[in-house]
């Protein structure tokens, strides 16, 4: 007898912006489509914030949180995030097995984010199919696949290249657009990721958070380029996004402190700047940005992080308990800026700010969920990448989507003065290319709505996911 609701059981790896767009997929297959979901959480840190989070999709289905592995015999501290999170994942396989056979209901169906790839393993075990859940874009989902054949054909470092490298039918990836990961081939960090790489697409198939009409041209080179499926083994691709945080205002009791402050601002008036949960800057570019900031005269919410280096380093894994010391920004920022600009030292409530109605930029390290919050608020962006595939990112927004502009000087110079941070800032608040670039990305947050609506493009690939769950149930 078939089961009358399918199981999907979900891993989420440590680190915000992973488990963030998870429990955001639970939910969209829990309510939309009527499955049983449990999340698997690893994690780190056992936080306020990451409580909250948490509690706010209990009601709808079940998290379970799994302390990830003690990895301090396997890797040194210093090891680089991707490393961390691979062998913490692989670490932990036999407490994800644990949780999955104490499950009153054995699941049917396993699906992973790209650090979850071991745990196909469990999978096979259990007879049950696996899917790999892509919390970033067609484009890098490209990129990543295809690495383990530029690894073959291309010699020397990627970034010593002057030409872009082919992806058959997509967009070329320009040599200081590359993943950070790709950044240094002698690094073990590298080999990590192309095991990695190689892991994802043993999937049975791929959810990519990302949108038909977003990215034609990637989407269709992962499922029809015949070069390009010729070396890279992909199975069904399927589009889920904009796999996002939607803005809640009946669910907000207490206002934050910052979104007081916002309520008192005249409309359009205010720039928002983050670098994610984790992207921290050098001192130098602190102090560049403070003075951009304060010349452009524009008002501002800025979430602050200690500079690069900082004893704090790795806030990665740290969410919610950052530092609340501002002592490195420019001497008297704080006072000069006090009646135009707020200053975040902790945890900004990220989605309410872009959906204040007094903001009207965002100035963003371009983290894929950062990316797809602010589109689906229609928020224009400056795009300032630093890590992962956010120089990939920055592109597609500047370069092909046009609802961001980006530092001239990122990436060639380390440091992006002053001067062309004002210029940015008055630009994206109140200059022509401003003001098209606001058009563009309303233009966006209308198509991402009609495809996550019933019956839109990403609406109807989930359902072909969930047919082809039951398929490999019924056989
Ligand atoms: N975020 C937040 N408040 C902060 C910083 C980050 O709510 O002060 C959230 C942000 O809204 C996004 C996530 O953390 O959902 C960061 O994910 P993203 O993919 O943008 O970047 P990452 O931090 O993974 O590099």
């Amino acid at each position: 007898m078939p089961p009358k609701q399918l199981h999907v059981t979900i891993i989420a790896s440590p680190g915000i912006g992973h488990l963030t767009p998870i429990l955001l997929l639970g939910h969209r297959l829990a309510t939309q489509h009527n499955l049983h979901v449990t999340v698997l959480a690893v994690i780190t840190t056992r936080s306020h914030s990451l409580s909250q989070l948490i509690t706010s999709f209990a009601n709808h289905f079940s998290i379970i949180q799994i302390p990830a592995a003690d990895i301090s015999a396997v890797v040194p501290p210093d090891a680089k995030v991707v490393t961390q999170l691979n062998v913490m994942m692989r670490e932990t396989i036999p407490a994800i097995r644990s949780a999955i056979s104490a499950m009153e209901t054995r699941p049917h169906v396993l699906v992973g984010d790209i650090f979850a790839y071991e745990s196909w393993a469990i999978a096979e075990e259990l007879g049950i199919p696996k899917y790999v859940f892509i919390t970033g874009n067609a484009w890098f989902t490209a990129l990543f696949t295809y690495s383990p054949v530029l690894d073959k054909q291309v010699v020397g470092q990627y970034v010593d290249h002057k030409k872009p490298f082919e992806i058959p039918g997509c967009k070329p990836v320009r040599p200081d657009e590359v993943i950070d990961t790709m950044l240094n081939r002698d690094d073990e960090t590298y080999k990590v990721y192309l095991d990695q790489a190689v892991g994802v697409t043993l999937a049975d198939g791929m959810l990519i958070n990302t949108w038909e009409d977003l990215e034609l041209q990637s989407l269709d080179a992962l499922r029809t380029n015949e070069v390009l499926r010729s070396v890279v083994k992909y199975k069904p691709v399927y589009t889920v996004g904009p796999v996002y945080r939607r803005y809640e205002p009946e669910s907000v009791v207490l206002k934050d402190e910052v979104i007081k402050w916002l309520d008192e601002q005249p409309d359009r008036s205010v720039i928002y700047v983050s670098f994610g949960s984790g992207g921290t800057i050098s001192a130098e570019q602190i102090k560049e940005l403070a003075w951009g900031l304060e010349l452009s005269r524009k008002r501002f919410v800025w979430v602050v992080r200690p500079p690069t280096g900082h004893v704090s380093d790795g806030s990665f894994f740290k969410y919610g308990q950052l530092d609340t010391t501002c002592d490195y920004l420019p001497e008297g920022f704080l006072t000069r800026t006090k009646k135009v600009g707020f200053v975040v030292s902790s945890w900004a409530p990220q989605v309410e700010i872009l959906n204040h109605v007094s903001v009207a930029g965002f100035l963003t390290h371009c983290g894929w969920n950062s990316t797809l919050e602010s589109v689906t608020s229609g928020v224009p962006m400056i795009a300032w990448p630093l890590y992962a595939e956010q120089n990939m990112n920055a592109t597609l927004l500047t370069e092909e989507l046009k609802v961001a502009m980006r530092p001239a000087s990122l990436p060639t110079k380390k440091v992006v003065r002053r001067d062309e941070v004002a210029r940015m800032v008055i630009d994206l608040m109140d200059g022509e290319e401003g003001k098209s670039m606001k058009m563009n990305v309303n233009g966006l947050k209308e198509g991402a709505k009609k495809a996550i609506s019933t019956n839109g493009s990403s609406y109807i690939s989930v359902c072909k996911f969930i047919e082809d769950c039951w398929s490999h149930v019924r056989q």
